[in-house]
């Protein structure tokens, strides 16, 4: 399952040479090209998912214990103080490659980033209305 236009397919398969701190049958991971951190790194599978809608439900358990894993090892090696993990779904998300990948964001004191959002104020009616659309009441 791979796409013949797609850069990350070609990555996480060996055929475009990356920065790799882990592979394995299934999975590559590799250190981003525009770092927001240092050591910022990806999680591709080896198999073509554009995002998260398509990833099968055992593919995505493993991208959750691997992340446990780098982020652990990376928090060891590079002494970071903090970590996010990404995972951007859809142009409107900020998606810019179409082949699912879970960044992996060390995080070190003043390090001038930010990784966030403007927090909204919604009433608690609000918040009702969304919940029951959610869970479709
Ligand atoms: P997205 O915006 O899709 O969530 O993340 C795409 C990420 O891939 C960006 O952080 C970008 O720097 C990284 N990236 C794009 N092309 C390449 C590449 O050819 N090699 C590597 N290592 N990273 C890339
Ligand atoms: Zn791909």
């Amino acid at each position: 399952m791979k796409d013949d236009n797609c850069i990350f397919c070609k990555i996480a398969n060996g055929e475009i040479p990356s920065k790799t701190l882990f592979e394995d049958d299934a999975f590559r991971v590799i250190l981003d090209l525009g770092p927001a951190a240092k050591g910022h790194a990806l999680i591709l599978p080896k198999n073509h998912y554009a995002n998260l809608y398509e990833l099968p439900e055992e593919t995505a358990s493993k991208v959750m214990l691997l992340a446990k894993k780098m982020a652990v090892q990376m928090t060891d090696k590079l002494k970071c103080d903090g970590f996010n993990l990404v995972q951007n779904n859809g142009e409107v998300a900020g998606q810019t490659v179409f082949h699912f990948h879970m960044h992996l964001i060390p995080r070190y004191k003043n390090d001038n980033q930010t990784i966030g959002w403007k927090p909204g104020e919604p009433s608690q009616e609000e918040l009702e209305e969304i919940r029951a659309q959610i869970v479709g009441e």
